[in-house]
């Protein structure tokens, strides 16, 4: 297959994205944060994620890691669009439940309130779940060995390093009611893990 498919692919789920997040950013930077866990690790983990975000549209807008690619074939594309499809959905509705209470790292906002409904019900990251979805479907729709998989490795750090301490700042802020969810919730994958 040509890599002009998974170009477009990437390039598409990368803007759909920032479309989807763009808006509750904004209204985000509008609350005030009471609280905040953004230490020098917090900043280390973000750069990644943002370069292995960024790697990928270096891919398609330049030559720099042509020595890495390999052949693009049907089976892992389509797997690997199946996989972005369903992160972006879940990204969309993890982002729409999950309201004003979403900040790029670990904060609480004023009138910060534990949501346990909607997609939250089934797992208590399903926002990590559908960024770990759609990192995973870009490892396979992109046939590079360096841009294919650097933002699964950047994320896979970042959510190994802060899903620990995110709970502990959610436990200090809602107590039992945290504890609670956490007793009647998995972290992904409803009933499972
Ligand atoms: N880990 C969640 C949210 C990611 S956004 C997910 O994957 O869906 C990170 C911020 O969300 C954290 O700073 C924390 O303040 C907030 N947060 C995490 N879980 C929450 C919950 N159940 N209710 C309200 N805020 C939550």
């Amino acid at each position: 297959m040509s890599p002009w498919f998974a170009k477009a692919v990437v390039l598409a789920s990368s803007i759909l994205m920032v479309i989807i997040r763009a808006p509750h950013g904004q209204r985000s930077r509008g609350i005030k944060v009471v609280k905040s866990r953004a230490g020098a690790l917090e900043t280390v983990l973000l750069t990644l994620a943002w370069l292995g975000f960024f790697i990928p549209l270096m891919w398609i807008a330049t030559p720099v890691f042509a020595f890495a690619d390999y052949p693009l074939h049907p089976a892992p594309f389509v797997a690997g669009v199946l996989c972005l499809g369903l992160g972006l959905r879940l990204f969309h509705r993890s982002h729409a439940d999950l309201g004003t209470n979403w900040s790029i790292t670990l904060e609480v906002r004023e009138s910060h309130h534990l949501v346990t409904g909607g997609i939250y019900r089934h797992v208590r990251h399903p926002m990590y779940l559908a960024l770990l979805l759609y990192s995973s479907g870009q490892a396979l729709v992109l046939p590079n060995w360096v841009a294919g998989p650097s933002y699964l490795v950047a994320f896979g750090f970042l959510y190994a390093l802060r899903v620990g301490p995110e709970e502990r700042l959610m436990v200090e802020e809602f107590g039992k009611d945290y504890e609670a969810y956490m007793a009647r919730t998995k972290r992904l994958v409803p009933g499972l893990w």
